[in-house]
């Protein structure tokens, strides 16, 4: 058994974090300073400001490997009036992490969003979606549409963490930069920015957090399928929004509009959708947010017409009886009784691909 203790101080004047590791009884503390706001894909790594903080637990890391730690406890230290918003279990400002099925409390970390701020809980006490703004953003219909892409996240995907779920919506980022923190099972951090499409990331963790856990809970093991863990996550923000008929930016002709785009200026960007782990950058980008939503839209459509079932019952029934299918096409095939070679062989498999409509 080792623990470890973080003391994670955050300093909004300063924009920055200062992570000391208690001392183990010889060692002197060790303290490391993080500034937040450098950008990433989907926007901000974490931020800082004088009205509130978020950021990925992965920034801790800088305080020094935690892989080896079983127990590892944090406590916080905030400006007067700030309150700490987590799904890591804890009280007031201090969480304690034990590593629990398999993971270690490193990688609990890593995928869990921490804000600060002097938040105030919109949700329902004791529900499992826990939903936090600042006082002076209410922001009532963001709260109830944050509820039902939830629910369709519950219902469709079986999502039910036994911890929860925690979403805190800060201001506006200035320069309407999307801002957030943490990722997947454990919640989800962002500026409220509408045009920023705080729902539909909202949306993409949640389906992260089903879809890493099934259908294979690890990198799918045929290259061929890589592309469905993101292009799935991505779909489902469209899919989600949709079920919970929450007005949003209307993703699918914007997709069918950028692939068609993309494929006239750059024709050597009309690879198999199967190919993707062998491309990078722009390329890969673009299969993993335009053309692997697309697909995965294509799945569901000639499902639904085929078999009368759906893609996010497909990938419910693999999360919930634990299925590892080695390959995406025959697991579909064998659950539905149809087969959809023939939407494979356009959509994933073509290098010349057609936008489904
Ligand atoms: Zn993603």
């Amino acid at each position: 058994m080792t623990s470890l203790a973080l003391v994670v101080a955050l300093d909004p004047h300063a924009a920055m974090l200062r992570i000391t590791r208690a001392p183990d009884g010889e060692a002197p503390p060790i303290t490391h300073t993080v500034h937040l706001g450098e950008p990433g894909r989907h926007g901000h790594q974490g931020w800082i400001d004088e009205r509130w903080a978020t950021f990925d637990g992965a920034v801790l890391a800088a305080a020094g490997p935690l892989a080896d730690e079983s127990t590892l406890q944090l406590r916080f230290q905030l400006p007067p009036g700030w309150r700490l918003v987590t799904g890591l279990p804890g009280r007031g400002t201090t969480r304690t992490l034990e590593g629990s099925h398999g993971r270690s409390p490193w990688q609990i970390l890593r995928s869990t969003c921490i804000a600060a701020g002097p938040f105030v809980r919109r949700s329902a006490q004791g529900s499992p979606l826990q939903v936090f703004t600042l006082p002076d953003h209410a922001l009532p219909e963001q709260v109830q549409h944050a509820a039902a892409v939830w629910r369709v996240a519950h219902d469709a995907l079986g999502f039910a963490p036994p911890h929860g779920y925690t979403v805190a919506w800060g201001p506006p980022a200035p320069g309407g930069e999307p801002v957030h923190g943490g990722t997947n099972e454990r919640g989800s951090c962002t500026s409220h920015d509408g045009s920023h499409r705080p729902l539909e990331l909202m949306a993409h963790r949640l389906a992260h957090a089903v879809n890493r856990d099934g259908p294979w809970a690890a990198p799918p093991p045929h290259a061929r399928d890589h592309w469905f863990v993101e292009g799935f996550a991505t779909w489902f923000e469209h899919e989600a929004l949709r079920r919970a008929e929450v007005p949003g930016r209307a993703r699918l002709p914007a997709w069918r509009a950028r692939a068609d785009r993309i494929h006239r200026q750059h024709p050597s960007w009309r690879v198999p959708l199967g190919s993707e782990p062998r491309v990078s950058g722009d390329l890969a980008e673009h299969l993993h947010y335009v053309r692997g939503p697309l697909a995965a839209h294509a799945l569901d459509q000639a499902l639904r017409e085929r078999s009368g079932k759906d893609l996010l019952s497909f990938v419910a029934h693999l999360a919930h009886t634990r299925q590892r299918p080695d390959d995406l096409r025959r697991a579909i095939a064998r659950w539905s009784g149809v087969t959809l070679d023939d939407v494979f062989a356009r959509y994933v498999e073509s290098a010349s691909p057609p936008s489904p409509r």
